[in-house]
């Protein structure tokens, strides 16, 4: 609806005929009084109004319009005569759109108030989205600012002020004067990017201001800078925003990429970059440095048998106790920003310590001692008091290898040397144990081939019945027969093919070949007597073991009885529940059970008497020194005791002397193994035995 004002009739008539024609709604005002009074009762899109009215003229008309609410925006076209300059002047600085010369061109009127709409329809969109824009420029915390460049001052909008904790018409308007709160080293930094933005070079950047209230802020600004028509920087554009959030968040994904979520140390990624960076400098500045590798001893078994969380916190406990002998140690890096990184943990129970401008190879050991020593002393965890060992392994750079890989590898290898001397120590790497690695590495390839080339075989040890002399049973024991190397014990291979994971095929062989004998002797007509076969703790876990077992009784109709299986104390203790029920199900096919090696391992005494097991085997280390040592008696009397109060059969291993013999069958324990009656025989001479008359006793 567009508001006519003229006090000319005429004039009203013809130009509402021409916007009416032109499909306009009009409604029309002889003088300004009626029209302020019909301004205020209707919506108008737009305003004709003619300068010269009796009473109150068009100006004042025009001015009271635009005081108004709802007249702040719309277009008004006022109606002058055409000479009068002064007219228009005032005209437009009361706030008219537009004027129109008298006398009027009806058609040109209609073109100049659609042009007005439309004009005042885009300002209306464009103040849509500006509004649009700000209040999206407050949730993203945007703030814009401009530099106006000649006159060294900066216009910040509301948010802008808010990032810097600011207030308006506080004093930070040059804009060089805000650096003083920036927080350095990012000062100097801004203060280059804004001198290089007064030359035309755009900047972005993140910094960190200080807050009048003490709040530390990061803030990051995007500059653009503006040239006039000659190429003259005359502002720089800006937009500020807050993210100080986002930092930390950054921040935060960083530490834990770069971290142990358990202790806090830095973890494997990190110490590598550490150990590139650290190796790359010392070896520009031609000073040494020592990786120390450290593995936790028994630390899975303390979690089979506590339970992880214990695991847990005794790990933290680790990282602190390491933290701490490497502080103490004052020699370790001098470097500050290294402190921290100093230690890793690889992972599960493995630390790293880097130690780096290494005077003397020995400060590596005085720190690794110390670490034995901290790491000894008895640690209390959820009521439990334990002691936590480690093995620790020392390769020392440049020597003992120029890069990353040979220096981790070495170190470890010394760390394997550590465990193997008897944990709780430290060894430096050596050449012999690079030596020796490579023995092993022969020997593991050789061992692969060994099963299928048919290079084992068993010999058969009698197990005696001292008193009567009889073979009652014998054990199997895993010989072989390296085409270079002659006999290897199985003393030798056995961990490596636990590791290699051959002993589970190589288990199953055993069974079966020992059934296979027994079988065969059977039709021989021997009088045969039950084999025991040893499975390591790999074959016992393997999910193959049961069917392997019934497969091998199975195929040679031998009946189980003949089948005895002995087991190491270690292998049942590792994970007690699930030994339980292997154990049961070997006892349900029919086999008797015997604990390898009794004595040497950590048997808790109410397990042991829920294991469904048949005999002990007292470990040969205790039957060496009978009679005449008197630990070793008391030992042996003690698992006489306490399998007599179990129920349980008793063998002793590594009986040589008739002395040892005695003392044993003294103690009522019958049942012996060892030289003094049979060393281990290939099957043929273990069949003699078997054919011959008692000759033992
Ligand atoms: P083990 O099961 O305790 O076997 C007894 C070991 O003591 C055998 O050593 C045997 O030859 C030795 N020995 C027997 N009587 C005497 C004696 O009077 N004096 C001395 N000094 N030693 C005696 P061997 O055959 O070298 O086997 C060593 C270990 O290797 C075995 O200890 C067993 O743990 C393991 N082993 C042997 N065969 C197998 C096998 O088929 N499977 C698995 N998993 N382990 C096996
Ligand atoms: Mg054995
Ligand atoms: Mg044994």
């Amino acid at each position: 609806m567009i508001l006519l004002v003229d006090d000319d009739v005429m004039v009203r008539l013809m130009a509402a005929e021409a916007l009416i024609a032109s499909g306009f709604e009009v409604m029309e005002a002889a003088d300004g009084e009626q029209a302020l009074e019909l301004f205020d009762r209707h919506e108008f899109s737009l305003v004709l109004l003619d300068v010269s009215l009796g009473g109150i003229d068009g100006f004042e008309v025009c001015r009271q319009m635009r005081e108004r609410p709802h007249g702040r925006s719309l277009p008004i076209i006022m109606l002058t005569a055409m000479d009068d300059t002064h007219s228009i002047d005032s005209a437009y600085s009361l706030g008219a759109t537009d004027f129109v010369t008298k006398p009027l061109n009806w058609t040109l009127l209609v073109y100049r108030v659609r042009y007005a709409l439309r004009a005042a329809h885009t300002v209306a969109d464009l103040e849509t989205s500006e509004r649009r824009l700000a209040v999206a420029q407050r949730v993203a915390r945007l703030g814009g600012w401009l530099w106006h460049v000649d006159e060294d001052r900066c216009e910040r909008s509301k948010i802008c002020l808010d990032l810097w904790g600011d207030t308006p018409g506080s004093l930070h308007e040059v804009p060089f004067g805000l650096l003083s709160r920036v927080l350095s080293p990012d000062r100097q930094h801004l203060r280059e990017a804004m001198e290089r933005a007064r030359e035309g070079e755009p900047y972005q950047m993140s910094f960190r201001v200080q807050r009048d209230e003490g709040t530390v802020v990061t803030l990051y600004e995007q500059a653009l800078p503006v040239r006039d028509e000659f190429g003259r920087v005359v502002r720089i554009e800006g937009v500020t925003q807050d993210v100080t959030e986002r930092e930390q968040a950054q921040r935060r994904i960083r530490f834990l990429a770069y971290h142990d979520s358990l202790t806090g140390l830095a973890n494997r990624q990190m110490f590598r970059e550490m150990l590139d960076h650290t190796l790359a400098r010392s070896q520009r500045t031609g000073s040494r440095c020592a990786l120390l590798y450290l593995d936790l001893d028994r630390l899975k078994r303390i979690n089979d048998s506590y339970g992880h969380t214990l695991g847990d916190q005794i790990l933290r406990e680790v990282a602190t106790r390491l933290i701490a002998s490497i502080r103490s140690a004052d020699l370790v890096a001098h470097d500050d920003s290294l402190h921290e990184e100093v230690v890793a943990r690889l992972g599960g129970d493995e630390f790293t310590v880097l130690l780096t401008d290494l005077s003397r190879a020995e400060d590596a050991a005085r720190v690794a001692a110390r670490i034995c020593a901290e790491l000894g002393r008895p640690l209390q965890v959820a009521h439990v008091e334990l002691v936590v060992t480690a093995s620790i392994g020392i390769a020392i750079f440049p020597d003992n290898g120029a890069d990353p890989e040979t220096l981790l590898r070495h170190a470890d290898m010394a760390m394997y040397a550590a465990k193997q001397r008897g944990r709780n120590t430290y060894e430096f790497f050596t050449e012999a144990m690079q030596q020796q690695a490579v023995e092993r590495l022969s020997l593991e390839q050789d061992l692969a081939r060994a099963l299928e080339s048919g290079q084992f075989s068993l010999h058969y040890q009698p197990q005696v019945d001292a008193g009567s002399g009889r073979i009652v049973s014998a054990e199997a024991l895993l010989r072989w027969e390296h085409p270079q190397r002659g006999m290897v014990s199985p003393v030798q291979f056995i961990p490596v093919a636990e590791e290699t994971g051959l002993i589970v095929p190589l288990g199953e062989w055993v069974v079966l070949t020992a059934c296979r004998q027994m079988a065969e002797w059977r039709q021989a007509g021997l009088p045969v007597v039950p084999v025991a076969v040893n499975l390591s703790a790999h074959n016992f876990r393997s999910d193959s073991l049961l069917t392997s077992i019934a497969h091998a009784l199975e195929s040679t109709g031998l009946p189980s009885s003949y089948l005895h299986v002995e087991l190491t104390e270690s292998a049942v203790m590792q994970e007690p529940e699930a030994a339980m029920k292997t154990l049961g199900a070997l006892k349900a096919i029919g086999l008797k059970l015997s604990i390898d090696d009794f004595g040497t391992g950590y048997s808790s005494l109410s397990t042991l008497k829920q294991f469904p097991i048949d005999l002990l085997k007292i470990d040969r280390s205790f039957v060496r020194d009978l009679p005449e040592d008197g630990s070793s008696a008391s030992i042996v009397e003690a698992i006489l005791a306490l399998a007599n109060a179990l129920g349980l059969g008793v063998v002793a291993e590594g009986v040589e002397t008739a002395a040892q013999r005695d003392f044993l069958c003294s103690r009522r324990c019958g049942l012996m193994q060892g030289y003094l009656f049979s060393k281990p025989l290939p099957a043929d001479g273990f069949a003699g035995l078997l054919g011959a008359v008692p000759r033992y006793a």
